[in-house]
Parts: structure tokens; sequence; C-alpha cells
């Protein structure tokens, strides 16, 4: 398993890690397989959608940020309950498809790590399946 740190700025964001995800791949020496991409925080999750225009990340987190308000009566003491709930909605994992020692994605396609409840120090864990 490999491990990179994301260092978040905001309470809600999104940040392309793809980079990242490429670079774990390569230091894994896989060539053909599957990568899986997993976020062990309950208020932060992993997303893959469009690179090309940055509008449609804010768009994505306003939108969330509308039908999970940051307050909204919610009884967990811990004040959070908005990240928590978009955590279970994104999702803390993708699986992935690596050919040929690259990442199979779209055209537009980018995958972001999706904070919740930041700033904060994040982790993400990477493992590559033969
Ligand atoms: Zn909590």
């Amino acid at each position: 398993m490999i491990t990179f740190s994301v260092k978040t700025k905001k309470q809600t964001e999104l940040i392309d890690i793809t980079g990242e995800v490429r670079s774990a791949i390569k230091k894994s020496g896989l060539k053909d397989g599957l990568v899986c991409v997993f976020v062990p925080h309950t208020t932060a999750a992993v997303t893959i959608n469009e690179n090309a225009d940055p509008s449609v990340q804010s768009d994505i987190l306003n939108e969330l940020n509308k039908v999970i308000p940051l307050h909204d009566n919610y009884t967990h003491s811990e004040g959070n309950s908005a990240g928590h709930i978009k955590s279970t909605l994104t999702g803390c994992s993708q699986l992935l498809i690596v050919e040929n020692g690259q990442l199979v994605l779209g055209t537009w396609q980018g995958i972001y790590f999706c904070e919740f409840d930041g700033p904060r120090s994040r982790q993400v864990h990477i493992k590559t399946v033969p």
C-alpha cells in the first residue's frame, strides 16, 4: 500500500489527485490490473469528474452544500454531520483500471479528493492489484 497526504485549505473543497495516483501506480510497478484509491476518513471522499472546467467542481460543491446544509438540527455532537453525510453519498473509494502501466481515465476525467470538514491534513491510500 502506498499512502500520500493531502492538505486541505477550505471547509469543503475538491482537490485533483490524479497526478499523485499516477505516481503511486508508477512506484508500485503495476503494468496491468486494478488500483483502489481509498480515503480513510468519515468526513472526506474520493470522486471522478471533469478536469477541464473548474466551475464543474464548484457547482458540485455548491449543490451538495444546498442539499446537505452545514447546520440543520443534526444530533451528532461533534457538529460535523454535514461532512459525514456528504462522505457517505460520495463514497470513500474508487476502483480504476491500469493498462500498460497507465491509468485508464476518460479524456475529461480527473480523480478528486473531496474535503467535507476542513481544513485538515488528510491521507489517501493506494493499493494496486495485478
Ligand atoms: Zn463527526
